[in-house]
């Protein structure tokens, strides 16, 4: 897998469990019956929530909150916020890759269930995060097997459990 293929649902994974981007990116389908893994549903209700404010941009599609001369403001609407700091760089690698193409906007949670919202803002340290993110995704992909990792708090409701548990 290129840098090029990356997109906002592995750094989503990346940030939940590195062994998950493993799987994933071997086309490895988790457990649909998970709650936390939750792919099957992350992507149905991603590709369903989709109106005519969704804009694709490259390999990254989100939604478009705001939009005015002076701003864009993206947004991600999630149904809960135990994810959120997965949520938050999958959100900032929007704002880079729009940002690698000149356009400044800023990114906002929605958690409508939960009446939250936060805003979600790059900055320079957040980019050489996300950098070093990126190459460290492509270089798990390119592993011939999972990485070892050691069990997490995501663990007891991950599809996954069942390959690295059995
Ligand atoms: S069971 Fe745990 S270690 Fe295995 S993929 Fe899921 S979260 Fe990662």
């Amino acid at each position: 897998m290129g840098v090029s293929e990356i997109n906002g649902t592995l750094i989503w994974y990346y940030n939940i469990c590195k062994k998950e981007v493993w799987f994933m990116s071997h086309s490895i389908v988790p457990d649909q019956g998970d709650e936390n893994i939750d792919l099957g549903k992350f992507i149905h209700e991603f590709s369903y929530k989709r109106d005519d404010k969704e804009v694709s941009f490259g390999n990254v599609k989100f939604d478009v909150v705001f939009q005015s001369k002076q701003e864009l403001v993206i947004g991600e609407t999630k149904k809960s916020s135990k994810y959120e700091q997965a949520s938050k760089w999958q959100l900032m690698y929007y704002l880079k890759v729009l940002n690698d193409a000149g356009i400044n906007a800023r990114g906002v949670l929605l958690y409508p269930q939960e009446r939250k919202r936060t805003d979600v803002n790059l900055n320079d340290k957040a980019i050489k995060k996300l950098e070093v993110m990126v190459n460290d995704i492509e270089r798990i992909t390119n592993l011939n097997i999972p990485p070892e990792i050691e069990s997490n708090r995501y663990c007891i409701k991950c599809g996954y459990r069942e390959y690295c548990f059995a």
